[in-house]
């Protein structure tokens, strides 16, 4: 694609606001090109089947409806479909999910088995998804017997391949992973993907492609928003469960990143615009109640 100069200036300086080392994202102040906005929705842990009771369920049927009348171009679910693998719910998940009217994308989760995932969702489970601008890298990440995350050689590889791809196609990429990446400790869950298990090989990938790299986004806390924003690194984001979010107390104690206060059952609607990235939560039922702004910073 050609764009003029002139145009990369404008879009830049929108960005910016006209200074040049202001806060702009790192990767998105390289695009040769205006982007579009994009809204997207992400809803998480949705646990149907939950204790074997119809709580999960009944959550789930009020957030698909919530989301068909959303603003979104698209829903990503981050894993933990189904409760400790009940088969059967499955099917009760795509029932609403039908009702959405929007294209779904999930991930499997610690509670979806994969020959189940396989089965009832995608046949394919690792699967990059285009959106305008945007490539979607959906990575199976989450082992049954653990609350850790497993990153494959062949996955990284798989991964940088999908990171190289954008770039060529002019695109940027969103990480999207069940467990997440960033290390963390008590009084956090403590659950990541640890240095041995892939995230020294991820890191490494990222660092390379930090130009192309939007943000990680992860499921699997159930603690509202909770993200980490390292000097050198990117976003790197849990995002609110549909059945039930807990409050830590993470920002009382001061825990590195940020986790705002808000721990309804909910969902996020994602926009990025002109270079920056809002999250806002939506509690079930209820007005959106945080707005996160997440911030690139230029690199100069
Ligand atoms: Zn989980």
């Amino acid at each position: 694609m050609k764009t003029p100069t002139s145009t990369r200036r404008e879009a830049l300086s929108i960005i910016a606001g006209g200074a040049t080392l202001a806060f702009s994202p790192a990767c998105l102040a390289n695009s040769k090109r205006p982007l579009s906005k994009l809204r997207f929705l992400v809803v998480s842990d949705t646990h149907l089947g939950y204790k074997n009771s119809t709580s999960a369920e009944k959550r789930w049927i009020q957030a698909a409806a919530e989301l068909k009348s959303a603003s979104g171009d698209l829903v990503l679910h981050l894993g933990d479909i189904v409760d400790g693998g009940r088969e059967e719910q499955y099917e009760v998940y795509l029932r609403e999910r039908e009702k959405i009217g929007k294209p779904v994308y999930e991930i499997p989760g610690n509670h979806d088995p994969l020959d189940l995932f396989r089965k009832h969702i995608r046949k394919q489970v690792d699967v990059a998804v285009d959106h305008e601008w945007l490539k979607f890298v959906l990575v199976s990440n989450a082992h049954t017997d653990s609350h850790d995350g497993f990153i494959t050689d062949a996955q990284l590889q798989w991964i940088e391949s999908q990171c190289v791809a954008a770039k060529e196609q002019q695109q940027y990429v969103m990480l999207c992973l069940h467990v997440p990446v960033h290390s963390n400790r008590h009084p956090d869950r403590g659950w990541h993907v640890k240095p041995e298990h892939g995230q020294t090989k991820l890191y490494d990938i990222i660092a390379c492609h930090k130009q192309q790299i939007v943000a990680m986004i992860h499921g699997h806390f159930h603690n509202g928003i909770r993200g980490w924003k390292d000097d050198d690194g990117i976003h790197e984001i849990c995002l609110p469960a549909v059945l039930y979010n807990l409050d830590r107390g993470l920002e009382k104690q001061k825990a590195a990143g940020y986790n705002p206060l808000e721990f309804r059952p909910g969902y996020t609607m994602v926009t990025i615009d002109k270079g920056l990235m809002t999250l806002d939560y939506k509690p079930l039922g209820a007005d959106v109640s945080i707005n996160k702004k997440c911030e690139f910073v230029h690199d100069g």
